[in-house]
């Protein structure tokens, strides 16, 4: 009878862990999402399986006459080799530079697979640093201070703002279009929670966010790391927010 039973466990368990290999593997194949956004920027977001369920996670790319600039890698290791074959497809570019916003592998992942293709790759570095220290896949190049990037012609800004969501996080700004790619410094106006705040500045991060409606006092969108973009400064405002909102908890 008890080894009945043992068999039975035994059998659930391996059938449980076919299914979420199953579904698994299906969310490694399947999800890789390009939005267009405004002029030559799209937004392509990967999934990975957290918590049970698949977690959205965005990065940009804009496409000039010199080539494809990415910011952030896709966290979907899988998507490495369809992300450049959309992108060929899709605009007849190779992807030529690749800059990355903070440490964590959301951003990192596919930093070794694209300089192995010929991209440049580049990180603040703060971020060269704490990858090595974190094991993360690093940059094979670094900025010492703001800098901005021109390709094709196009204006591409990193900016560190303070320490937020982790201490090495930078926003890049697309001034031709007005779009401040926040990465993870930035909540979604979906999101109700900070989200992991295992490596994050809660003290600084309200300023940080203070920092940046300085800056750029006009906006035509904001993309987070993770979940919806908006128009406007809504998710600034909105991470304010849910910090006095976490300060209050
Ligand atoms: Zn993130």
């Amino acid at each position: 009878m008890k080894k009945f039973t043992f068999e039975k466990i035994i059998k659930m368990k391996y059938l449980l862990s076919l299914l979420l290999w199953v579904t698994g593997v299906h969310a490694q194949h399947s999800k890789l999402k390009i939005n267009h956004l405004s002029g030559n920027i799209y937004i392509y977001t990967t999934y990975k399986l957290f918590s049970g369920s698949l977690f959205p996670s965005n990065s940009l790319y804009m496409v000039t006459d010199d080539g494809v600039v990415l910011i952030d890698t896709p966290w979907d290791e899988a998507q490495f080799e369809p992300l450049l074959d959309s992108i060929k497809k899709r605009h007849s570019k190779n992807v030529v530079l690749c800059i990355v916003t903070h440490y964590h592998d959301d951003r990192t992942a596919g930093l070794e697979f694209f300089r192995k293709r010929g991209i440049a790759t580049y990180s603040s570095k703060p971020t060269y640093d704490l990858c090595a220290e974190y094991k993360e896949k690093q940059a094979a190049h670094y900025f010492t201070k703001d800098t901005t990037f021109t390709v094709g012609g196009y204006k591409i800004d990193t900016f560190y703002p303070g320490e937020g969501h982790t201490k090495d996080n930078i926003t890049v700004w697309f001034a031709k279009d007005k779009v401040l790619y926040g990465g993870c410094l930035v909540k979604s106006v979906e999101n109700n929670s900070l989200g992991y705040i295992g490596d994050a500045n809660l003290e600084a991060w309200d300023d940080t966010i203070e920092t940046l409606l300085e800056k750029y006092p006009r906006i035509a969108y904001v993309i987070p790391g993770h979940f919806g973009w908006s128009k406007g400064r809504k998710s600034l405002k909105h991470t304010i927010k849910l910090l006095r909102k976490h300060e209050e908890d």
